[in-house]
């Protein structure tokens, strides 16, 4: 019975066979209303006369009436614009009207045999011979049509003539009867390799779209950060660059933002990477929701982001927005049983104001990030006219440092750390000076931070280094030396044994020794800096951490870090006397160097009221212009030898 079904009718679980036979189909069936159109009229013409009317005009008239209207049909039908349902549905009413039309042909054909002469009935064997076989050609591609139109006329036909008198019509019903089995052989073939061409392009179908699939997906991939699911690196610069060429076509101002996370580093060192991962996480998600209509955020690498802000923002739009985004990651982020806070810079360029390429505006955004990063921490800045003007400065100064004869053109000042109750130099701290033949005296927040952009810096500190060992050599043994050092010093093992190997062939015993190192250098690679710093104090050096507090400190650097000094920065001492806030938190890093057994040292005291405030704290060791400006080598030992004399000697070098 299935089998039957299979057989005889037409089936709608292969979408895709249905689709194709249809397409086929309905490019022949009218070649098949018109073979049996023609066929038919050159039948009812030799009959005309000879058989009776309804049979040799009316009743085939209807039909190839019927067949015409069916051939108007299919020539004017766009087999393109049907749906699969009416496509399925098409091809089974041609299956029920292949039953219904071959029977009426077949009977109309027959009925009129026995009017005709030898030859008239010869030709209406012909007829219906070669009728189904054009009607089956035609019907190839629906299988079980073709199947019913070669039974319906073929069994009739063939019993009939069987069952006649004469031997060549025997004959003739076992040829046509032969002739039908290779034809069906035919067409079982055919169609069999039809649904099978169907079946692989079917697949072959499949497999492109999966290919395109996986491409599509690849390329959502590489242009996605797979942490943070946002848009990577690669994606901001196309993205820059499409904004860009928009921006300029419609005149108006772009503006992009890098931002930075400040203190990410040390959560990622202290607690593990997946908490940093978290953290991460985190912000992205905060900073975008932070960023919805306004701009659009990406990821460059590690806790860098960027931003696009198109719709020509002013510089107060840009600036508030960045300081929205500063707000939302400085509130606590709570991972887990973690309480964890953060906090971030912004450095924004606008197009046309800043730059006028996509390249140089993200060079002036990086160059804005960076300056706040160093004087800023926490703020969102605008590229600026001042900002040009330093990078112009900066390339001066790097273009003379590159050319400069560091041995001769640099040189060391040295200025007093006191203990402010006796007024006794403990350690000088190294200072570095630069005169250039070209351009004159340089300072040392000048250069230095140009050295360390572009790498030089590792050169300058062994000079550095050499000439102030040199200087301690002649100090007395219990004055020290305090020498600064930046985060290219210690970022690589072989920078270390270089400092190791000059404090070696100086003969400075390097228990004389303070390096001081800042937080952003050893923030930048943390496990590296530790390494390097349990290396050096392995000497028998002591480390200072400079410059407390002025960017974004963090409290378990000292708990973390082999410390033995604090130095307080500046700005905290300069209103200590009117800030109660200052006041307080000197108090407070006092009490904890205390605890820890550090010693804190206060920077940049300028006035006696300062070093009353600091005593009343209990920090006395101290450091500034009131005790002592930085000192020409030459007059270090001078102003030893003086404090030595008058122990209450403050004010020496004024
Ligand atoms: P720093 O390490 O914080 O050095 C202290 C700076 O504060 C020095 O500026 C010093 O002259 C200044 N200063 C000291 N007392 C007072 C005061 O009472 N009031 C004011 N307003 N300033 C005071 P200087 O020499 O211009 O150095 C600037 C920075 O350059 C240093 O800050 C340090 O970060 C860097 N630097 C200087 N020499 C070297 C060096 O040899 N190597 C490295 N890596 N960095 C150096
Ligand atoms: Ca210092
Ligand atoms: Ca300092």
């Amino acid at each position: 019975m299935s089998l039957a079904r299979k057989l005889f009718t037409v089936s709608g679980d292969n979408v895709e066979l249905v689709r194709a036979q249809y397409a086929a189909f309905s490019k022949q069936i009218p070649l098949l209303y018109f073979i049996l159109i023609t066929n038919s009229l050159a039948i009812c013409y030799a009959f005309h006369g000879v058989a009776p009317n309804y049979l040799s005009l009316y009743l085939p008239g209807a039909l190839c009436l019927f067949c015409a209207a069916r051939f108007v049909f299919w020539i004017s039908h766009d087999a393109e614009c049907v749906g699969d349902e009416r496509a399925l549905r098409l091809l089974q009413q041609a299956n029920r009207l292949a039953i219904v039309l071959s029977f009426l042909f077949t009977a109309w054909a027959l009925s009129l045999y026995h009017y005709g002469d030898a030859y008239a009935r010869g030709q209406v064997a012909f007829y219906i011979a070669i009728t189904v076989i054009g009607c089956i050609f035609c019907l190839m591609h629906v299988r079980s049509a073709a199947l019913l139109v070669a039974l319906v006329v073929n069994v009739p036909f063939i019993l009939y003539f069987l069952l006649e008198d004469q031997a060549n019509l025997r004959a003739m019903a076992v040829n046509i009867a032969l002739v039908t089995v290779a034809m069906l052989a035919v067409l079982f073939a055919y169609y069999r390799d039809f649904s099978n061409l169907v079946e692989s392009r079917k697949s072959l179908m499949h497999k492109q779209d999966e290919t395109q699939r996986l491409s599509d997906e690849n390329l959502r991939l590489a242009n996605l950060d797979s942490l943070t699911e946002l848009a990577n690196r690669r994606n901001f610069f196309g993205a820059l660059d499409e904004a860009f060429t928009a921006a300029k076509l419609s005149r108006r101002r772009l503006a992009i933002g890098v931002v930075d996370l400040d203190g990410f580093k040390p959560v990622n060192d202290t607690h593990g990477h997946l908490v940093g991962d978290r953290l991460l996480v985190e912000a992205a998600r905060r900073m975008e929701l932070c960023c919805e209509g306004v701009a659009r955020l990406y990821r460059l690498g590690g806790d860098e982001f960027a931003l696009i802000v198109a719709g020509d923002p002013s510089d107060r739009a840009i600036i508030d927005f960045g300081r929205r985004l500063i707000a939302v990651i400085r509130a606590p982020f709570y991972l887990g049983e973690l309480d964890v806070r953060i906090g971030s810079s912004v450095g924004f360029a606008v197009f046309p104001d800043s730059a006028d390429t996509p390249p140089r505006l993200y060079e002036r955004a990086d160059y804005a990030l960076y300056y706040a990063k160093r004087h800023k921490r926490g703020e969102a800045i605008l590229f600026s006219q001042e900002h040009e003007e330093q990078i112009r400065k900066y390339g001066v100064i790097e273009l003379a440092l590159n050319s400069a004869d560091l041995e001769s053109e640099l040189s060391m000042v040295f200025q007093p750390i006191v203990d402010a109750r006796t007024g006794r130099t403990l350690a000088l701290e190294a200072l570095a000076r630069w005169t250039s033949p070209s351009l004159g005296e340089v300072s040392p927040a000048n250069f230095i931070p140009v050295a360390e952009r572009s790498g030089f810096i590792r050169r300058l500190t062994k000079v550095l280094l050499r000439k102030a060992l040199a200087a301690a050599n002649d100090w007395p043994e219990q004055v020290r030396l305090s020498f600064n050092l930046s985060a290219h010093d210690i970022s690589a093992a072989d920078g270390v044994l270089q400092i190791i190997d000059i404090i070696h062939r100086s003969g400075v015993d390097p228990r004389r020794i303070d390096f001081e190192i800042t937080e952003t250098t050893i923030a930048h690679d943390f496990d590296q800096a530790c390494e390097t710093i349990r290396a050096l104090k392995a000497l028998g050096v002591g480390i200072s951490l400079d410059d407390f507090g002025a960017g974004y400190s963090s409290l378990s650097h000292v708990r973390n870090l082999p410390l033995d000094k604090i130095k307080i920065d500046r700005s905290f001492v300069v209103d200590i006397t009117t800030n109660e806030i200052s006041y307080n938190v000197v108090k407070a890093l006092q009490s904890l160097s205390a605890d820890i057994g550090v010693t804190c040292v206060a920077e940049g005291v300028e006035r006696p009221e300062q070093v009353l405030a600091l005593a009343s704290i209990g920090c006395n060791i101290a450091q500034g212009y009131y005790f002592s400006r930085p000192i020409a080598e030459p007059e270090v030992a001078a102003y030893l030898l003086a404090g030595e004399r008058e122990p209450g000697y403050r004010r020496a070098a004024e």
